[in-house]
């Protein structure tokens, strides 16, 4: 067959999806690119993304940001992209990035529909056909094409993600086609998500403070972080939960025991803050809120001191895939090329993004995998690779 004629299917008009059409377009004019979106726009989470900003890349990045089946799939995966790389594309579409200190990185518009707008009007200079409000059903491999709800084509590449945020269109579908191709397939879980905690807490509902928060997994100490915390009504928020969370429910999926610990006036350790309780009498008004004032004080000061630096909460579940990011488990990379995102059982099958067993930690890495991968396979299906 001619290389240069290919029918290519993309499911999911995503990050990693919309990534993938583009750099094979730009490659390759000739090929005939379809994508299947179930929603009516493309890039519905894109829009929805870092409070409607888009954190949409980290400058720096390697496999050590990311929670995966197989961090040597990720290493390899990301090591065909870089950040000049990204930087050249949007650039070449109009977008202009802003860099903020800590190598986090939003459009310079501060708006996430700039990022969709610029990706959309790509994708229509390119010629990439968009099909919205097509919900893909079924998939089928046949003498060597695909069949997407009946219509035949050459090569396939699922970017459908996963399950987080379903009110945004989000589906496991993709793990469903997965499967029926004969891939494996991780168990998922929710991240970058909140904490529902078995003590009830509504009593600190609305609590907000900076502290440091120490996660441990089978009585192991196995993941800190300094940042917001956010009492709720169901349990715990806010930035360094989200940043714990991810290893907490993959713990949880596996039945594990999981706590948190906080110390909620990390400045000090343990002689600093035993010294300065003595120095007030054991009054915490000055230094705490009130609600957590009368969970953590008790008649001796060292042990006030105690419960200050380590106010322990047993974790009883996640918040769900519907407040959640993101989702990690996924289809299996050890079967998938981590240079062409296409797969080892079945040639002219790709699998980009989210759908794959990778999920990032917060700060802009989830689209970095979602743009590398995307890059990576549409790279791959182009022939230029
Ligand atoms: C609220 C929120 C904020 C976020 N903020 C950030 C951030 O600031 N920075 C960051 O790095 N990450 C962020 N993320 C995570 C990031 O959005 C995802 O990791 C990323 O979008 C994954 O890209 P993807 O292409 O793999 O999948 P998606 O972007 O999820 O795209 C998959 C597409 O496939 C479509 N689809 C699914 N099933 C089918 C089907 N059967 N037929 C047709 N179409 C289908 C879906 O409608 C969707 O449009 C955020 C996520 C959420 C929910």
């Amino acid at each position: 067959m001619n290389n240069k004629k290919r029918k290519i299917a993309i499911i999911g008009a995503g990050a990693s999806g919309m990534m993938c059409a583009i750099t094979a377009k730009k490659q390759n004019s000739e090929l005939d690119i379809t994508i299947f979106e179930k929603n009516d726009k493309v890039g519905k989470k894109i829009l929805a993304s870092g409070n409607g900003r888009c954190n949409i890349i980290n400058t720096t990045f390697d496999e050590t940001n990311y929670h995966a089946g197989d961090p040597l799939f990720v290493k390899k995966a990301l090591e065909q992209f870089s950040f000049a790389t990204f930087k050249k594309f949007c650039l070449d579409i109009g977008l202009v990035l802003d860099v903020k200190e800590d190598s986090r990185c939003y459009p310079l518009s501060n708006e996430a529909r700039s990022v969709v707008t610029l990706f959309s009007k790509a994708l229509s200079e390119q010629g990439v056909r968009v099909r919205l409000e097509h919900d893909v059903e079924q998939i089928r491999y046949e003498n060597g094409t695909f069949l997407v709800d009946d219509e035949r084509f050459d090569k396939l590449v699922i970017s459908s993600g996963l399950g987080a945020a379903s009110q945004l269109g989000s589906s496991e579908d993709g793990l469903d086609f997965a499967r029926s191709l004969g891939h494996t397939v991780a168990p998922t879980f929710p991240a970058l998500v909140g904490l529902e905690l078995a003590d009830a807490t509504k009593r600190l509902f609305g609590v907000k403070m900076r502290a440091k928060v120490s996660l441990y997994i089978d009585e192991d100490l196995r993941e800190e972080a300094l940042d917001d915390i956010l009492f709720t009504n169901y349990g715990i928020s806010g930035f360094a939960i989200l940043d714990i969370s991810t290893a907490a429910s993959h713990a949880l999926r596996l039945g594990s025991s999981v706590y948190i610990e906080i110390d909620l006036l990390p400045q000090f350790d343990r002689n600093k803050l035993f010294t300065l309780l003595k120095q007030v009498d054991n009054e915490l008004t000055g230094m705490l809120p009130l609600k957590l004032i009368k969970l953590v004080r008790s008649q001796s000061i060292k042990e006030t001191t105690h419960n200050i630096q380590h106010l322990r909460f047993d974790v009883s579940a996640t918040h769900g895939f519907d407040h959640a990011e993101a989702s990690g488990g996924g289809v299996l990379t050890s079967e998938i090329n981590p240079h062409t995102m296409e797969s080892k059982k079945i040639r002219g099958l790709y699998f980009t993004g989210e759908v794959l067993d990778v999920v990032g930690h917060r700060g802009g890495y989830n689209f970095t995998f979602a743009w590398a991968s995307g890059y990576g396979a549409g790279k791959a299906i182009s022939g230029s690779k």
